[in-house]
């Protein structure tokens, strides 16, 4: 077996790692090297076992190789991986779209599998353009979406981003979005109302031209576990009916309990038109990706077969991953993964209320399982200090990626008890070291 230095050696020679600047990485880069996973912990070449407190990129919603979900996998592989998806099917993907519809916000009747995130929210895209392509309204090609999203990395969903740092590269050749100013915490702080007077005008200005409104429902997670008002998608529910607009909640990350409820869009008591999921869908065993739309989106599809949606990835369906998901599903309802996360947000809570009141630090904040704090800088995604806590993180035991200066954890929903304590405890003395101006100086090859 490879050394630890052998493996970081081959990788440095080729390997190209997602959101990292290669040249500082080569030159002085310390990769964790990880051997093995379970529960919430992530073990490295040296043996060294480390909290995984953002649940592996928020996949990991039940912890690492679930027994129940390797259980499956193994029964699954033992009878069929994939097959192609168009004229064919079988009970995994079958199963696992009905259970979905099970679970899902009223309404939405049909599912649309794909891979990844990305792809989800590209689904729902052309969908929606091509909804209103079959009902005769072709020139609806545009989208509204938040300032500071993120639906992932394909060129259709980078358009919709509003991180400049994503985004800047290639916004000469993106689709056409208005950006609309992400609404505050409550419908009582400032900035509400003109929140929805920006949406609204944009609607009222442009409805004609526009397809779909494309929203993370309550939590903008990439822009660094951003909060808003749950009211505002009532009010966005609302416009899209009176604009003829498509109303996409993009759940990749909010899905599958990790603000509280099944889904963030239950915080609103609403409906999208499409909603899509992925990440915790399998339980970060394998890469797969839900749309599920609406029985008014999907009989625009019906009649002629000019209408038919002519679009699918070559591993739709897929037979391990729909097998693995199902049992994700099986798993909350049966052990009750919602309920017990309970207490533990109002931990998660607690702990982050607090230490947002420290001088130096601000906006400390929770919902569900996620917990997030700022420090007090302006250098947002690019700031250094979240990174100084990683390594201070890591000294402690945990694996705590941040976003730019934000520090937060998304740990498994089913974490126990004993660490999540563990977990809270690093974050608290390694934000303090932080604070204070001591520890490891920053390091250049992350994030500059
Ligand atoms: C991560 C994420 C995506 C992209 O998912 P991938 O699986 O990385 O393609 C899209 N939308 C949101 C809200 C996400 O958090």
């Amino acid at each position: 077996m490879a050394s630890r230095d052998e493996v970081v050696a081959l990788d440095k020679r080729r390997v190209w790692h997602p959101y990292t600047p290669m040249r500082q990485y080569v030159e002085e880069g310390t990769p964790l090297v990880i051997e093995r996973a379970e529960g919430a912990r992530i073990w490295d070449a040296d043996g060294r076992s480390f909290i995984d407190g953002n649940a592996s990129w928020w996949t990991c919603a039940l912890g690492h190789r679930h027994p129940r979900l390797m259980a499956r996998l193994k029964a699954q592989s033992e009878k069929l991986c994939h097959v192609a998806f168009a004229g064919v099917t079988h009970e995994p993907a079958a199963a696992l779209a009905e259970a979905l519809v099970e679970v899902a916000p009223e309404g939405l009747g049909h599912v649309f599998f794909s891979d990844d995130g990305s792809t989800a929210v590209e689904v729902a895209l052309k969908m929606s353009l091509q909804k209103h392509h079959n009902e005769g309204r072709p020139d609806k090609v545009g989208f509204v979406a938040l300032v500071d999203a993120f639906h992932g990395e394909t060129l259709g969903v980078t358009g919709l981003g509003g991180m400049e740092v994503f985004r800047r590269p290639f916004s000469k050749a993106t689709l056409p979005c208005h950006h609309v100013p992400r609404p505050p915490a409550q419908p009582s702080d400032e900035g509400f109302a003109e929140a929805v007077a920006a949406l609204t005008a944009t609607l009222e200005r442009h409805g004609d031209t526009i397809a779909a409104v494309v929203l993370e429902p309550c939590v903008q997670g990439a822009a660094g576990m951003r909060f808003y008002a749950p009211a505002y998608l009532q009010i966005c529910r609302q416009l899209c009916d009176e604009h003829d607009v498509m109303m996409i909640a993009d759940e990749v990350f909010t899905g599958y309990g990790r603000t509280g409820p099944m889904w963030a869009c239950h915080h609103a008591g609403v409906s999208p038109d499409m909603l899509c999921t992925a990440k915790a869908f399998t339980g970060g065993v394998l890469p797969m990706a839900a749309t599920l739309v609406s029985d008014r989106v999907f009989d625009a599809f019906l009649g002629e077969k000019e209408r038919a949606f002519y679009y699918g990835h070559t591993f739709c369906g897929h037979a391990l991953g729909a097998a693995v998901a199902s049992e994700v599903l099986a798993v909350f309802r049966e052990e009750q993964v919602l309920a017990r996360a309970e207490a533990k947000a109002a931990r998660i809570a607690e702990t982050f209320t607090r230490l947002g009141a420290h001088e130096g630090m601000r906006n400390g904040r929770a919902l569900g399982m996620i917990g997030a704090v700022d420090f007090d800088t302006a250098d947002g995604y690019l700031g250094k200090k979240g990174w100084r806590v990683y390594d201070e993180a890591l000294k402690r035991g945990a694996y705590l990626r941040p976003l730019g200066d934000t520090v937060y954890v998304t740990p498994p929903l089913n974490i126990d008890d004993d660490e999540l304590t563990t977990l809270l405890g690093i974050v608290e003395e390694s934000v303090e070291v932080v604070r204070r101006d001591e520890g490891t100086p920053d390091r250049a090859w992350r994030m500059e």
